[in-house]
Order: C-alpha cells, then sequence, then structure tokens
C-alpha cells in the first residue's frame, strides 16, 4: 500500500486551494494583529500528535488564530518597517514554484528556472547600467546578499593588490544593521566614515581615508546605501565610486529597500554612479512587488564571485583563472559569456546560481517575480513605483499643511518622517499602539537625530493620500 502523504487528495487540495483563493481575493487585505494577538501556546496544545488531525480542522486553526496574529505587511495600511505588496501575479507564481518544489541550485538541474530568475537579474542590471556580463542569484534576502557580496570583496582584495592582513570594509553609520552584522560573520572591522547629513559622501570616504586614521590603510572596500531603511536616503553613489575606483576599492551598493526605484525616472538621477557598482544588492520582496524570501545579488564580474563561493575545494586555483582570465574590477573587460537565457550569439552558458552566494541548495525563488514581469511588462512596474513616489510628495504636503505636525525633511524616496509637535516618546507609543488596536494603520515611531518621530514607509500602490489622511487625524 502506498504512503497516504503522497497521494493527491482531492478534498485537501480544495481546503488549501479554497483558502489560497480567498484570501488572494481579499481587498484590502485585512492588517490584523501579530505578537498583540492573544497568547498562542494553548492555540497549538497537543497539534502535533502521533496521530495527526483533519486538514480541515488544522487549516480553520491557522485561519482563525494564526494568520490573525501575523500583522500583514502586504496591507495598504501597513506603513511601518518597509511594507511588502506582491502583485497578485506573483503571488499565484509563488503557488506554482511551491507545488512544483522547484529548485534553482544548478544548470544541471534547473536550467529552465535558473534561465528565467537570470533574465530578471538581466533586467535589473539593466536599469542599474551594469555591464552585460553581470550576473548572480536570488537569495533569501538583503542580509544575505550583503554577507555573499562582502565575503567576496573581502577574499578578493588580494587580487587588486591590497595585502591587508586584517582587511576593513568602509561604510557610514547609516548603513543598514545586516551590513554591521555580516562584517562581524566575516570576521571584518568596520570602518565607519561620518555621514554628511546623514550621507555617505566620496569626499567624507576620501577625507577618512587619508587623515592618516588607524586602519584607512586596511580598508579594501566600502558599502553605500541606496535608500536608507529609516528614511529613504540614497548615499553619494557617484563620489564613492569614484574614492573606490581610484583606492581600488570594492564598491558595493544596498539597495535593497531603494534598488525598486531604479524603475522610476522621477528619481533616477539620484542613483547615479550606481553603474559602476562591484556588487549590488536590490529585494524584490520589497519594493519590487514579489513576495518573500527574495533578494537580488548582482556582482560586476561574476567570476570573482564564483571564485569565492563555489562549494568545492579549489578554491584558490578558481580565483587565479579568474585572474588570468582578466574577469575582475584589476583585469581587462573579457568575461565569460553571460548568463542565463542564451549568451551571445544564442550560445547557453551554463549558470549554477549556487556559485554566487553562500547557499547551496535554493528555491527557485526569483520565479514569482519573473512570471510578473513577463505578465505585466515593466511599464507596469515603473507606474506602480511612481505612484509610490507620487503618493509619498503629497503626504509630505499634507504633513505640512497640518497645523500640529511637521517634517522632519522632505522624502527622498518613499519614506516620510514627520513629528506632531510637542510630543514624546510615550506618546508616539501609545498612539502607535491605539492605530493597530483600531486597524487603522501599523505605524511605529522611529529615532531621528536623538528624537522620536513619526515614520510612514510607503510601498504599496494602494496605500493613499487617504490612509494618510486618516493616520494623520489621530494625531490631533
Ligand atoms: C531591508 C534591508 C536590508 C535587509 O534585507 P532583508 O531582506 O530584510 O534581509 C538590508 N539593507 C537595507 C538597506 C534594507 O532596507
Amino acid at each position: 500500500m502506498r504512503n497516504p502523504m503522497f497521494v493527491f487528495d482531492d478534498k485537501m487540495a480544495d481546503l488549501v486551494f479554497g483558502y489560497c483563493r480567498e484570501r488572494l481575493a481579499l481587498d484590502p487585505v485585512p492588517l490584523d494583529y501579530g505578537g498583540y494577538a492573544t497568547p498562542l501556546r494553548e492555540v497549538l496544545e497537543g497539534v502535533i500528535s502521533p496521530e495527526g488531525n483533519d486538514p480541515a480542522r488544522v487549516l480553520e486553526l491557522f485561519a482563525e488564530r494564526l494568520a490573525t496574529a501575523v500583522i500583514s505587511p502586504d496591507s495598504p495600511r501597513f506603513v511601518s518597517f518597509i511594507p511588502a505588496a506582491p502583485t497578485k501575479a506573483s503571488l499565484l507564481f509563488d503557488m506554482v514554484v511551491s507545488s512544483s518544489s522547484m529548485h534553482g541550485t544548478s544548470w544541471l538541474e534547473s536550467a529552465g528556472a535558473v534561465s528565467a530568475e537570470n533574465q530578471v537579474l538581466r533586467v535589473l542590471a539593466g536599469l542599474a547600467g551594469l555591464p552585460e556580463t553581470a550576473g548572480g542569484c536570488f537569495v533569501s534576502g538583503g542580509s544575505a546578499a550583503n554577507l555573499s557580496a562582502l565575503m567576496v570583496a573581502r577574499d578578493t582584495a588580494g587580487h587588486r593588490g591590497h595585502d591587508a592582513e586584517r582587511p576593513k570594509i568602509a561604510c557610514s553609520e547609516e548603513a543598514h544593521s545586516s551590513v554591521a552584522k555580516a562584517l562581524r560573520v566575516l570576521g571584518i572591522e568596520p570602518f565607519v566614515v561620518a555621514s554628511v547629513d546623514h550621507r555617505l559622501t566620496g569626499d567624507s570616504l576620501e577625507a577618512a581615508l587619508s587623515e592618516g586614521r588607524t586602519g584607512a590603510a586596511d580598508v579594501v572596500g566600502v558599502v553605500a546605501t541606496a535608500g536608507t531603511t529609516n528614511a529613504g536616503l540614497v548615499d553619494d553613489l557617484a563620489g564613492v565610486a569614484a574614492v573606490a575606483a581610484r583606492r581600488r576599492l570594492w564598491f558595493h551598493v544596498d539597495g535593497a529597500y531603494g534598488g525598486g526605484a531604479l524603475f522610476a525616472p522621477s528619481v533616477r538621477p539620484l542613483f547615479a554612479g550606481i553603474e559602476h557598482a562591484d556588487s549590488l544588492v536590490v529585494d524584490p520582496h520589497k519594493w519590487l512587488f514579489a513576495p518573500y524570501d527574495c533578494a537580488a545579488l548582482l556582482y560586476r564580474h561574476p567570476a570573482l564571485a564564483k571564485a569565492v563561493h563555489t562549494q568545492d575545494a579549489a578554491y584558490l586555483d578558481i580565483i587565479h583563472e579568474a585572474l588570468q582570465t582578466g574577469a575582475g574590477p584589476a583585469g581587462a573587460r573579457e568575461e565569460p559569456a553571460a548568463p542565463g537565457a542564451g549568451g551571445p550569439g544564442g550560445a547557453e552558458e551554463p549558470w549554477n546560481p549556487t556559485d554566487y552566494a553562500y547557499h547551496l541548495s535554493r528555491r527557485a525563488r526569483g520565479l514569482p517575480l519573473w512570471f510578473s514581469l513577463a505578465v505585466h511588462g515593466t511599464n507596469a512596474y515603473r507606474e506602480a513605483v511612481e505612484t509610490v513616489l507620487d503618493t509619498t510628495r503629497q503626504v509630505a504636503a499634507l504633513v505640512e499643511e497640518t497645523p500640529y505636525t511637521e517634517l522632519v525633511r522632505q522624502p527622498t524616496l518613499s519614506i516620510i518622517l514627520f513629528r506632531r509637535r510637542s510630543w514624546c516618546r510615550a506618546h508616539y507609543d501609545a498612539w502607535s499602539a491605539q492605530l493597530l488596536s483600531d486597524q487603522v494603520a501599523f505605524v511605529t515611531p522611529t529615532t531621528w537625530e536623538g528624537e522620536p518621530a513619526a515614520r510612514i514607509a510607503l510601498l504599496h500602490p494602494d496605500t493613499d493620500i487617504e490612509v494618510a489622511r486618516e493616520i494623520l487625524a489621530t494625531m490631533a
């Protein structure tokens, strides 16, 4: 007799597909309650048992008690941290990827999935102005991408002529916390450069490197942020790139949040210089409307990343090969053929995503975005991002018009920092909790220059000025 776990069960399929259909059709998605919900331990008591349960009962428990204890990042009323706004097409296709247990580890096993993922990576590389030969892979998030890229920055330092025994990576204090964490994992000390009005600039980097500070000579790379998570600011990418080129530093651009705005002509000039990146991170699960978990990691010279990340013993040999073929910042332009869906002249170069980050097995997590981009076209993405930017400008104007609120600064991308006059932290905290409890919005306070502030992060094209109006009204 066959093990029943592996036999298709019509009834269970109807149940689960029915749930998915209902969830996908919710308009709008409810905000729900997260950790503010009732204690969950009793809810789960005894659910996993030797005998198992009726799937209907388990699904009901999930739907009524667990799903409601997760604040929906894709609700248009989720405006804290970084929201999510996956397209319906991407969510539907995520089910296809799951139903196919489709992995994307190597070309040998997964060429079809990998070629489609690489097609998306090429779109992103094109938007950034990276060369045709740029390539990489999708990883679980910006954190994993930063870690993987900075590992390449470290391990190729010698290749760029550095001989630091204890290499350092420069970044500003505004860099995302995952950068500090990645450096800790890698045993690299950060070389912190003071920002200028919260932005890392080429001048501040150059000054810090040339003023004889301890460790300046050990700096082998620099991290710039294209869209800081707290305020949405874009570093002086062109200036930093110039210093990096002069000093042969690896130039890593963290666009986990802001990279989606590469689609938007209205803010594209802010990203000037991004085309010089040695590595670039863009999280489609943030501003490219894809489901979790999905981060695009691109390298200007993929051969270098491959040499570092390939999981076989020939580690250093391969770096050597990369050197000889001139693939690398210090070398000539000659590169192995571009990744994916037919290289130049239609030649299909094998491409193993596993070789471009620290992972081995991986889900083909780029496919939901691929499907959505293929279905809707890039114009629809441009419009969706521009809509969000336009709403941001409207919300900023509303904050300025409202007598009891003031902008902390004009927004750069889609994050609005503002204050309610005369409020202290306790006011903001109580207000935030009340708004969630009333299901008006999930909006959490932040800190700016040592003072509490309110923060609205926009990302869902359906979050309109009316939602902001409601939120501001609760501060009166
Ligand atoms: C969100 C974010 C990260 C981390 O990305 P995850 O996908 O959450 O791992 C890194 N850098 C920046 C700038 C971010 O906004």
